[in-house]
């Protein structure tokens, strides 16, 4: 089957706020597979569901994966949230939905986050550095908002004039606009 496409800004469907997942079944553990698989093949290290068009509360993270080959330790997070934090952490961030750009995003240093694992047990981890920052990140994306909504104005807009120049380019000449470098969240 292939694999299903990362949305990209400005997809609108990328500014909705997703719901909570009232019912684990086979159909949600299958689209966190699906989800996972697109996180690898990327690569990223961590997808919301609604960057594959799914507005629900799931996430899912390897923040340890570096490489292909590399062992793999992933994360499936329902129904994520953020009960405490501390501290502040800059960070340069990339985003499968935000193609060809980085940019420093400050956050919470230190976070702990609760949701429920696929079996329906309470998940709880206490994340730093770049974990919490991947957990804020996704988290974010569930709340329909992207790391560049956390920039400056100015940066913001100079991004979204070379975003609009790059998908006037690709739609012209039918080419694909390339993917994010370095480890996309
Ligand atoms: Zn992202």
């Amino acid at each position: 089957m292939a694999l299903r496409p990362v949305l990209q800004f400005p997809d609108p469907r990328l500014k909705r706020v997703s719901k909570p997942i009232a019912k684990i079944t086979d159909e949600i553990r299958a689209l966190a597979q699906d989800m996972l698989e697109v996180m690898y093949d990327e690569p990223g290290i961590g997808l919301a569901a609604p960057q594959v068009g799914e507005p629900i509360r799931l996430v899912v993270m390897d923040t340890t994966w570096t490489e292909e080959g590399s062992e793999r330790s992933p994360i499936v997070v329902v129904n994520p949230e953020i009960v405490e934090r501390e501290g502040t952490i800059t960070w340069n961030e990339g985003c499968l939905s935000v193609p060809d750009f980085q940019a420093e995003v400050e956050r919470s240093g230190r976070v702990r986050v609760r949701g429920f694992d696929l079996e329906g047990l309470p998940f709880e981890e206490e994340a730093e550095e770049l974990r919490a920052v991947c957990f804020q990140h996704e988290i974010d994306h569930l709340d329909g908002v992207l790391f560049i909504d956390r920039i400056s104005r100015l940066k913001r807009s100079l991004y979204v004039q070379k975003r609009k120049k790059a998908l006037r380019r690709e739609s012209e000449e039918g080419e694909d606009a390339g993917a994010p470098s370095g480890r996309a969240l």
